[in-house]
């Protein structure tokens, strides 16, 4: 039986896409060849990778506005790294809000003056930082949209004129937002796109090529934009997974369809989490995240029933992170509402054996 799958990253998939993605590692379309053993550069996976990248643009509504889609691997880490690298001249600016805007401030701190502009570290990240004032001297200002593991979510961005870049990696096509408010977005795909392996990244153009430093060619956005995202071999089954996931979310509707769902599903549990004495929820009420809830049982005593009755249902994965504790439920676009729902049933059963 397939369980309710509530992982926080690599995370469910629709099952459409997965049974696609097992025909096609047998046999790509009907074409006698598989997949993972056909070159990168034949017309048919040169189509696939053309497909992904329009699709991610298309998705965002950025076509035609300047920016460019690429697949990238060594994860949203390797993109810690590399923004860093192409866009840091002088000084930089991070809003800290959880262990991954940290991991990208140590990173940027190697290439030029990295300023904290905001952090919400003092209270264990339970919110996100507001009101403050972005300085106008900055390269760039770095933001992590969603936080998975505390489970809050910007749902404001600062008005700035100073480019943005963000990390979206756990709530990627989640959400509408104003894109072409930002100048690179990265997204690991195992958390809301696709299984690990690639990391999308759009950026538009003209913030490139302006920082002084020599750039080796695989960190350099400019050489994988100008090789159309194939300067080396591409993890071809990671982006044609991505592909297809984003063939399903526009087949969907979009990014508007699924974020009525993602509501809907976020709407339940986070309802159930202030009604339920038994359950505290972790991250502040205004800044809770549409793909991560984050709570804890209040009774210590009833964890281990907690526990069991999930474990007999089937829902898999909502251990919470180790610097959290507690439990978080991760509700990306491919979970459906009946797995929130199960949850839900048994976070009010264990109320009233409480
Ligand atoms: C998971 C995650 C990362 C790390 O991704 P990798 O692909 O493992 O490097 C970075 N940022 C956020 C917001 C994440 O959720």
């Amino acid at each position: 039986m397939k369980k309710h799958n509530f992982s926080a990253g690599p995370s469910i998939l629709p099952k459409e896409v997965m049974l696609k993605a097992s025909e096609a590692v047998m046999d790509l379309d009907g074409i006698g060849l598989s997949l993972i053993e056909i070159s990168h550069r034949s017309k048919e996976f040169v189509a696939i990778m053309e497909k992904a990248r329009s699709l991610a643009l298309e998705l965002m509504g950025l076509e035609g506005k300047g920016y460019q889609a690429i697949f990238l691997q060594g994860g949203a880490s390797m993109q810690f790294m590399m923004t860093a690298f192409n866009l840091l001249e002088k000084k930089a600016g991070y809003v800290n809000t959880g262990t991954w805007s940290q991991k990208a401030i140590k990173e940027a701190r190697l290439f030029g003056e990295v300023v904290e502009v905001a952090s919400s570290q003092e209270d264990n990240f339970d919110h996100i930082p507001k009101r403050y004032k972005v300085p106008g001297d900055l390269d760039y200002l770095h933001l992590t949209s969603n936080n998975t593991i505390y489970g809050t979510q910007m749902k404001e961005f600062p008005e700035t004129d100073v480019p943005l870049v963000c990390d979206m990696s756990s709530d990627i096509f989640s959400r509408q937002l104003d894109f072409s408010k930002f100048d690179l977005i990265y997204a690991g795909a195992q958390k809301n796109m696709g299984p690990a392996g690639t990391t999308l990244v759009v950026v538009k153009e003209d913030i490139l090529g302006k920082v002084s430093r020599k750039i080796p060619s695989m960190l350099d956005y400019g050489v994988h934009i100008k090789q159309d995202s194939m300067f080396n071999t591409p993890p071809v089954f990671a982006i044609y997974v991505s592909m297809l996931t984003m063939q399903w979310l526009k087949d969907l509707g979009g990014i508007p369809a699924i974020e009525e769902i993602n509501e809907r599903k976020a709407n339940l549990i986070y309802s159930e989490i202030e009604l339920n004495p038994v359950f505290a929820g972790f991250a502040a009420k205004e800044d809770r995240s549409l793909m991560n809830a984050t709570f804890n049982i209040t009774d210590d005593g009833l964890k281990d029933m907690f526990d069991e009755m999930c474990k007999e249902a089937g829902v898999s994965g909502i251990k919470g992170h180790r610097s959290v504790g507690g439990y978080r439920a991760s509700m990306y676009n491919a979970l459906p509402i009946e797995s929130v729902g199960v949850l839900v049933d048994i976070m009010s059963e264990l109320e009233k054996k409480g």
